[in-house]
Formats: structure tokens, sequence, C-alpha cells
């Protein structure tokens, strides 16, 4: 059975842990390889190691960072020769589809969404590749008499990160190459349930000539969290996954001092007016809605149908029909398994509990064949209308292939039902008129927002900035609030006085620099 080491000190070893975890393939739940939890010593070991490298990583010259270490590495055996070509192109498309194929393989998503959870990490650290120009400070001379004030941007220590199952390649790359590239050093914990890619990753780092200890990486569940919550030499933590860990750990991690960004849950309802594209449309909600099983942050997972649009529904439905369900591996397959039979069950019992609330089920994936996969954690797309705000399914993020449908008289009446929900990660709407357009985004107050753009999901350049239940700290993840996350300013005043300019005397009145 393959076991999954730990990074540490720039080395994979094994763990010594009594304690280990199966991790099954969702589409078939053959137990596939195990992972450790690591031991107290192991987790010591490894932020110890990031201590360790800290000061000799934050005095590495920023263009070394940037282009000796993974980040431009990553990005030219990868992302370049994809683009443009090069000898490399054999290879990193080798590499991709590795990793690609270790995410389907764990996780369970189709192969070509598992490549688009690659691609979207790498813009990412492609970004990162502009640190020379994004972490520059601000300067104002001869604030007074030969004065000038400068700041630096500066790294903060030891930064760690927490990642959840849903997107094995992206999220961890939201992470670790904008803490490091930032002159940090990294502790990262992958998902548990799907360890490997953030391994292979790592290997891609150290192959790059990452040096020993800018990275390392400890596996676990509860007490990995909450080792990083209270070591102290830990500054920051990025967290991203579900609302009761996230909230904890930003409560835990705030109150030992450190700064926490913590991306959340969601409930993302798309607007649907009568003016839209029909066409247009039903394909982006089927999209948004199943794709990936539901499994995604900023699925569209809730349809608010205004007016008459609401008679677009049966095309919607049968449009639904014709994704195919099957093994992430399998050619042509639109919608994988769920991460786990628990989910499984979770969502076939959310599913019924808004069947017995009330709601119509026009769609049931519940007891859905996959020939051949029988033992897969399978529900296929699903479509509830009728539903109403006090339903457990409309209250609940599903994370799942189900797609929820209200209705709503006009405009106004979707922006409440909206601002009512507490989360507030990602909407759209779908229109031709763009008075109703800005409207909407003016007065609908979730944090990323889609005009006739089902999953808007911002590219590295902006935040991804989810707000309200979805997301607790003040600094998101990548683009420009990512550096400040991952940095400290120190601010220098300084004075230069020519000789015949000596202080005559002790100035002890607050200095007014007037
Ligand atoms: P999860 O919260 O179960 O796990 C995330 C991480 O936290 C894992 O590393 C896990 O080991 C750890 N963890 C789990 N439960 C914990 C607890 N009680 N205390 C401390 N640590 C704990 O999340 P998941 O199931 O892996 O991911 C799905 C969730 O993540 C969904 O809610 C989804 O919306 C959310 N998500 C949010 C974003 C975003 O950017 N807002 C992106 C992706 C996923």
């Amino acid at each position: 059975m393959p076991t999954t080491k730990l990074f540490i000190d720039g080395k994979f070893v094994d763990s010594n842990s009594s304690e280990w975890l199966d991790i099954p393939n969702p589409a078939t739940n053959e137990v596939i390889g195990r992972v450790p939890i690591a031991t107290q010593g192991e987790m010591l070991a490894a932020v110890d190691s990031c201590s360790r490298a800290f000061h000799s990583w934050s005095e590495t010259s920023i263009l070394s960072r940037q282009q000796d270490n993974i980040v431009r590495k990553t990005v030219t055996s990868l992302l370049i020769p994809f683009f443009f070509f090069s000898h490399n192109f054999v290879f990193s498309l080798i590499f991709q589809k590795e990793l690609a194929k270790m995410i389907t393989l764990e996780q369970g998503k189709t192969l070509a969404d598992a490549e688009g959870d690659v691609f979207r990490g790498l813009q990412v650290v492609e970004h990162a590749c502009s640190i020379t120009s994004l972490m520059l400070g601000e300067t104002l001379p001869s604030i007074t008499r030969d004065m000038d004030t400068y700041t630096y941007r500066l790294p903060i220590g030891v930064c760690a990160g927490i990642a959840p199952f849903n997107f094995p390649a992206m999220i961890p790359l939201w992470m670790f190459p904008i803490g490091m590239v930032c002159g940090n050093t990294y502790l990262m914990k992958p998902s548990e349930r799907v360890p490997g890619c953030t391994m292979l990753l790592a290997k891609l780092l150290q192959d790059a000539g990452a040096p020993d200890g800018t990275l390392n990486i400890i596996h676990g569940q509860h007490a990995a969290v909450n080792f990083i919550c209270d070591h102290p030499a830990i500054k920051a933590i990025s967290f991203v996954g579900s609302n009761p860990a996230g909230e904890h750990i930003y409560e835990r991690g705030s109150k030992n001092g450190k700064r926490v960004q913590s991306n959340m849950g969601a409930k993302n309802h798309g607007v649907v007016m009568p003016d839209a594209n029909k066409e247009n449309t039903i394909n982006q909600l089927v999209g948004a809605a199943f794709g990936a099983a539901g499994q995604r942050c900023m699925a569209l997972s809730t349809a608010i149908f205004v007016g008459e649009s609401r008679q677009w529904v049966p095309e919607l439905v049968e449009r639904s029909k014709s994704l195919r369900v099957n093994a992430g591996d399998q050619p042509g397959a639109d919608v994988g398994p769920l991460i786990s039979p628990q989910a499984k069950a979770r969502v076939e019992s959310l599913i019924q509990s808004g069947v017995d609330e009330g709601a119509n089920i026009l769609l049931d994936g519940r007891n859905v064949n996959v020939k051949g996969y029988e033992s897969g954690n399978f529900v296929g797309p699903t479509i509830l209308s009728g539903v109403k705000p006090s339903m457990k399914c409309y209250k609940e993020e599903i994370f799942g292939p189900v797609l929820v449908i209200l209705e709503a008289e006009n405009l106004d009446e979707a922006i409440s039902l909206i601002n009512n929900n507490p989360y507030g990660n990602g909407t759209a709407i779908f229109t031709t008129n763009g008075a109703t357009a800005r409207k909407y985004t003016h007065e609908v107050d979730v944090g990323q927002i889609g005009v006739n753009v089902p999953i808007p999901v911002p590219l590295p350049m902006f935040s991804f900035t989810g707000s309200r239940g979805s997301f607790r700290g003040d600094t998101n993840f990548y683009g420009k609030q990512g550096i400040q996350f991952y940095t400290q300013i120190k601010t220098v005043t300084s004075q230069w006085k020519a000789e015949d300019a000596t202080l005559s005397g002790p100035a002890v009145t607050m200095p007014t620099m007037g």
C-alpha cells in the first residue's frame, strides 16, 4: 500500500506515526494509499526547519526568490512551455497531466476539470513572478527639512496553509508560492483526503532548487490544525475549507496573535432575468451547478428565476439530464463522484429534506447507476424547485450536484433574498440589460459577482474576495491583498543634516515635523 511521506527540511521522509488514514478512490472506494497523522515530534521538526530557513530565505535577493525558486521554474517548466512549445513542452505537459491524474484519482473530479484545477493554480504562481513590483514600498522625500520617510514591505516569518479537499492543486498554490515569494518560509497541511498533489508540487519545488526548509509539509487533522494555531513561531495562517473549521481556526489563531485569512463555505445564487439570453443562461447554470459534482465553493447551487423566466425550468431540467455521470478518468464524463460515502449520504439526506419540506423534485440523481463503478460515491444532477428560504436544503451548503430553485417577482425581491442569506462568496446575474446588471452589482451584498459569468473566480491580479459568512479576516487571498497578508510594513524616517544645521540644544517637545 503506497504511503504519503512528510516533507521535512528538504527531504521526503516516512512518518513514524502509529495513526494512519486510508485514502480511497471516490469512484470505487478502493483504498489507494494511506496518509499519516504526523506525530508531535514530526510537526515540531517541520516548524523548526521553517524557522531555521527563514533568516537566509528572507535575506535572499528578491530577484533570486522570483527567478531561481519554484515560482519562475514552476512556471517555465509547466506553464510557459504550454503556450510556447519550447523543448520542455512534452515534459511540462506530462507533468501537468500527472498532477491532474493524481487529482482525479484521489478527489474524483473529471480529468479535464482537474487540468483546470492545476492551470488556475499555476496562474497564481505566474502572477507571483511580478513580486518585484508587488512588493514595492512607498517614499515621501522632504517631509520636513532634510528628512525623508520610506516604507519597506518585509516578510513576516513562518507562515502556514491549511487546505480543503476540493481543489488539490489550485488552493495550495494560492498559499505557499505567494507566502514564499514574499520571503517567508512555509508549513503546509494539505487536506488529508487528497495529499498527493501537494506532494508532487513539493517535488517540483525541490527539483527547482528551493533551499531546504523553505517549504515543509505535515499531514493530519484536528491535532495538526491546532498545532498550527498554537505554535508561537507561526505568524500567519491561510485557511480554506468549511465554516466550522474556518471559524475555529480564525478564533484560535487570532487569539494567539497570528494573522488569519479564512475562506469558508458558500451558497451562491444565480439570478435569471426574463431578458437574459436563454440558451447561454441555461448552459451556464447547468455547468456551474453540476460541474465538479457541485463540490466547488463557487458552484452556482441556487437559481432565482425572476418573473417569466420561470418558464425555462423544464428546458433546464432536460439539459441537466444530458450530463454523463461517470468516473472522472472515463472519456466523456461530466459529473464525477463525491469525495466520500459520508458526503454522498449527507447530500442525499439534504435532497430528502427538501422533498419532506414541500419542494418539488424535478430531477432526482439519487440511485444513479454508474456501470462498472457501483461502489462509487455518485449522485447525479438533482433539481429541486419551489424551494423556500426556511427549508434546510436552502439554508445549508449542500456541496453536491444539487440545484435548488426559488422564484422572485422582481429584481428587488431577488436581491433581498440573497442579502438575507448569511453567505457572501459568489453570485451571478443573467441579463441583457446594463441598468439591471449595474443595479445588481451595486446592491447585492456578495463579494464576487458575475454578470453573465456563472463562476466569477477572480484571476490572480485581483483577489479572491468572498465576504460576510464566507470569509473571516481582512486581507484576501492572492492579488495585492495576498501580498499584504504575507508582508509587514516597516516605516523609516531618516534625517541627514548638513553640518551647519546642527541642533542648538535638546528638543523636548513632541516633534511636529512642520
Ligand atoms: P474542511 O473544513 O472539512 O477541511 C479543510 C481543512 O480543515 C482540512 O485540511 C481539514 O483537515 C481541516 N479540518 C476539517 N475539520 C476541522 C475541524 N473541525 N477543526 C479543525 N480543522 C479541521 O473542508 P473540506 O470539506 O475539505 O472542503 C469543503 C469546504 O471548503 C466547503 O465548505 C467549501 O465551500 C469550502 N471551500 C471554500 C473556498 C473559498 O475560497 N471560500 C474554496 C474551496 C472550498
